[in-house]
C-alpha cells in the first residue's frame, strides 16, 4: 500500500498559543509502516504545549512498543517532567495514535477527545470515542449530540495523559484499503464543524486540500480553539 499524508495546525482566532501537536510535523508519503498522531495539550501558561510535545516525542521514540505501550511511554514522560518542574504540575494532553503496517492494518490507541475519522466510499465514520463528560451523558441517553455540542462542560475530559500512572487506553484495529482517507484532528476541528461539514471538507481532491479546508472552515466558524488536522490517503 502507499500512504500519503498532509498535516496542518493553526492557533485559531481566540487562543494566544497553540497547545496542539501532530506527528509527523510535515506532509509526506511512504509504503509503510507509518506512525501518525495528534495531541491536544492543556494546562496553565506553556504547560499544555509542553505536554502535547512530550506526548508525540515520547510516543514516537518508543519504537519497540505496541500502540498502547507508546501511549503509556508518553504518559510516563509527562508525569516525570511534571514531577521535576512543579510549575508544570497539572499539565495534561490527549493522544490519538495510529501505527499503520505496509499491508494496511492500522492499530490505534486513544485517550481524550481528539478524534479519528475514516472516510470510505463517501461515508464518514468516527473510529474513536470521546473521553468527555458530555459523551458519557450521550451514551447514557441523557443528552443528544446537538445538546452536547453547546453544553458548558463539553470540553471536560474524563481521561487524559499526565494525570495518573494507570491511564486507561482505548485500542482498536482497522484494515485500510485503497481509496480510504483517514483524519486525525483536535477538537478545534469538530467543535466548530459538525460531521456533515467535516465529511464535505474531506471530499476535496488532495490530503493537503482537506487539511486546509478543515482549518479554514473551523476558523470561519469562529476558530475558538487550536485547530489541527492530519489526513492520510491510502492507495494501492
Ligand atoms: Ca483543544
Amino acid at each position: 500500500m502507499n500512504f500519503q499524508w498532509a498535516v496542518g495546525t493553526h492557533r485559531g482566532l481566540v487562543r494566544r498559543g497553540n497547545e496542539d501537536a501532530a506527528y509527523p510535523a510535515t506532509s509526506g508519503k511512504s509504503d509503510g509502516p507509518v506512525l501518525i498522531m495528534v495531541a491536544d495539550g492543556m494546562g496553565g501558561a506553556v504547560a499544555g504545549e509542553v505536554a502535547s510535545r512530550l506526548a508525540v516525542q515520547h510516543a514516537s521514540d518508543a519504537e519497540d512498543s505496541d500502540v498502547a505501550g507508546r501511549v503509556r511511554a508518553a504518559n510516563e514522560a509527562i508525569l516525570a517532567e511534571a514531577e521535576q518542574h512543579p510549575e508544570l504540575a497539572g499539565m495534561g494532553t490527549t493522544l490519538t495514535l495510529f501505527a499503520i503496517e505496509p499491508d494496511g492494518v492500522a492499530r490505534f490507541a486513544h485517550v481524550g477527545d481528539s478524534r479519528a475519522y475514516l472516510l470510505r466510499e463517501e461515508e464518514l465514520r468516527q473510529l474513536t470515542i470521546d473521553h468527555t463528560v458530555v459523551n458519557q451523558y450521550i451514551r447514557a441517553g441523557k443528552l443528544t449530540r446537538e445538546e452536547a455540542a453547546i453544553h458548558p462542560q463539553r470540553s471536560m475530559l474524563t481521561r487524559a495523559l499526565g494525570l495518573t500512572p494507570n491511564v486507561e487506553i482505548d485500542t482498536g484495529e482497522e484494515t485500510l484499503t485503497s481509496g480510504d482517507r483517514l483524519l486525525l484532528c483536535s477538537d478545534g476541528v469538530n467543535s466548530m464543524l459538525d460531521d456533515d461539514r467535516i465529511a464535505e471538507a474531506m471530499t476535496v481532491d488532495t490530503a493537503e486540500e482537506v487539511v486546509w479546508a478543515l482549518i479554514e472552515g473551523a476558523n470561519r466558524a469562529g476558530g475558538h480553539d487550536n485547530i489541527t488536522a492530519l489526513v492520510l490517503d491510502v492507495a494501492d
